[in-house]
């Protein structure tokens, strides 16, 4: 068995896992990367995946990170089947549509940003199988063209739709043969509606080998969710680390922190800004507000906005899929309480319903998409809430490294938003008690339930702090052997024999030339030297001019260096 690891491979997002065993080339999940420009540039390169020579793609759960490449890889030729379970495949097709309608949007706005450069450059084509003609996607030199690129939407509506005909359903606990030889089982992840971890059994030489992905690992006692299944054996366990450097707070202590929001800003007559994930996050605040609001800890003159049209969407799919939910929530629902219908939920789903909210006064919840506030109707809400002291901001989620949410998280005094400079004066809460992944104590709860010692792990899924010190932790006090692949590598697995990694680092990741970058502003720093002398002749409010760009400059090393 040949494993590359295309994505979530020493980072979060991108998982995209590709499995060759008797020739058979298949993938566990398809995500998109998401994170800094370098990192969006992995989505262009589809050489890597050669979608063509795909038999089929198992995907773990709906989320943007497992699944968002899925239209570009179906655009560029794959032609197999996509398994997902019932609530997978629903949530797939509302989450992809909107993922191609900010591509477009994206694309779009890049289109009308170079007219505006003067750039002769062509619209970017909306139907599906033009991109493709006209993009140099899949071009050795697509990383050089990227300003070219962004005008074409990396895929759009037409391709996501294209997608959903191939998705067939899977019921967890029944396994299945997508190839002959070749047994795949789902099994309840406890992550959001839907997820599963996946084992996949197969043999090579004569011999059987078992190997689980883990998804996104769930917790024990959600809210809407059963706990995660447990128990079984593997060869190798693929295990996710987001959070194996820490512990979560319970949900309680979350309930109580998400009150004293409320509490604070209601005293202040302002708002609750909450970004949100449009998925599982956003109905577990719904049911926390439920809680409180039985507990009398929402005070009934505060709406509760839910504006986020794909949010909106989730949750009815969520209510059309109850025989998944957990058993407290059937029980609820049996005596007629619905914990995703709050007395005063209020909805947005125009833009212009999602306006008003910015001039409205008084004080009010908005839950709002996207949950690191890099995209969507969220950066209004923080553009007219953050700078007001008395508002308060609860991040309950995962912050990605380089997002606007990660940046206010670990305490920015301001950040841009729409290219304007917003001061922080709100509140900001994190709140780590919603979270939907395991976190330490629970990853290593999870695991001690799979019996034999000889499994071996691969952690994947995680930031490098993550990831090795869950590999330390799992090393010592289980005693297996941990490995933690690069992206890119390609790892032989043969049980019972030492794991074979190769991985070519300068594609992975290319060397950064910093002697290079010095040696040139140097260079660029002697001219400006040797020219001071005709700055000085300048009429006096030239130089004036003159004088503030320099200082702009020194601000900007100031601030590289302090980031040091
Ligand atoms: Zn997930
Ligand atoms: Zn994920």
């Amino acid at each position: 068995m040949k494993i590359h690891f295309l994505g979530a491979a020493q980072a979060v997002t991108g998982s995209c896992y590709i499995l060759e065993t008797a020739g058979k080339r298949f993938s566990v999940d398809c995500g998109m990367h998401q994170g800094n420009a370098e990192i969006e540039k992995r989505n262009l390169n589809m050489e890597n995946y050669r979608p063509g020579e795909l038999d089929f793609i198992l995907v773990t759960h709906a989320h943007i990170d497992h699944i968002g490449l899925l239209p570009r890889v179906v655009a560029e030729g794959f032609k197999g089947k996509i398994y997902a379970t019932p609530p997978t495949r629903d949530l797939m097709q509302i989450l992809l549509l909107d993922s191609a309608h900010i591509q477009e949007m994206e694309a779009e706005q890049h289109h009308r940003k170079g007219l505006r450069r003067g750039h002769k450059t062509q619209p970017p084509p909306f139907a599906a199988g033009e991109r493709r003609a006209k993009g140099a996607a899949s071009a050795p030199h697509a990383v050089e063209r990227r300003d070219t690129m962004q005008e074409q939407p990396l895929y759009t509506t037409a391709d996501a739709t294209a997608t959903f005909p191939l998705i067939e359903a899977i019921e967890y606990n029944k396994p299945f043969e997508p190839a002959p030889g070749i047994r795949v089982t789902y099994r309840d992840a406890g992550h959001i509606l839907g997820s599963a971890f996946i084992e996949i059994e197969y043999q090579e030489e004569g011999k059987p080998a078992k190997l689980i992905f883990s998804g996104d690992l769930g917790r024990p006692n959600q809210l809407i969710l059963p706990d995660p299944s447990t128990g079984g054996s593997a060869d190798y366990v693929f295990l996710e680390s987001t959070y194996g450097d820490r512990d979560h707070k319970s949900a309680e202590s979350s309930r109580e922190e998400l009150a004293a929001a409320i509490a604070y800003s209601y005293k202040n007559g302002e708002k609750v800004i909450i970004p949100a994930f449009a998925v599982e996050r956003t109905q577990q605040i719904l049911y926390t507000l439920f809680l409180l609001d039985q507990e009398g800890k929402l005070p009934k003159d505060m709406p509760v906005y839910l504006d986020s049209p794909l949010a909106i969407r989730a949750t009815e799919i969520f209510r059309s899929h109850p025989e998944y939910f957990d058993d407290a929530t059937k029980a609820l629902l049996k005596q007629g309480k619905d914990p995703l219908a709050l007395p005063n939920l209020r909805f947005s789903l125009t833009a212009d319903e999602s306006r008003a909210l910015n001039t409205m006064t008084g004080s009010a919840v908005i839950i709002s998409a996207s949950g690191m506030a890099n995209a969507g109707r969220i950066r209004h809400h923080l553009r007219h809430n953050l700078w007001r002291k008395g508002a308060s901001v609860v991040f309950c989620g995962y912050q990605g490294e380089g997002t606007p949410g990660r940046k206010i998280v670990d305490g920015a005094k301001s950040i841009s938003i729409f290219g304007e400079e917003i001061a922080i004066a709100a509140k900001i809460f994190t709140i780590g008690g919603f979270s939907a992944h395991a976190g330490q104590a629970e990853i290593l709860e999870w695991l001690k339930t799979f019996d034999g010692k000889g499994t071996k792990i691969i952690l994947i899924h995680g930031e490098v702090r993550a990831l090795n010190k869950l590999s330390e932790l799992i090393h010592d006090r289980l005693g297996l052997e941990v490995h933690v692949p690069t992206y890119l590598e390609e790892l032989t697995l043969e049980p019972g024999k030492v794991m074979v990694p190769v991985v070519d680092i300068d594609k992975a990741l290319p060397r950064i030339d910093w002697d290079f970058l010095l040696a040139d502003s140097r260079t660029l720093y002697a001219e400006f030297q040797k020219r001071m002398e005709l700055a000085k002749q300048k009429p006096w409010v030239a130089q004036t001019e003159l004088r503030d760009r320099f200082m702009d400059v020194n601000r900007k090393i100031v601030e590289l260096i302090s980031e040091l």
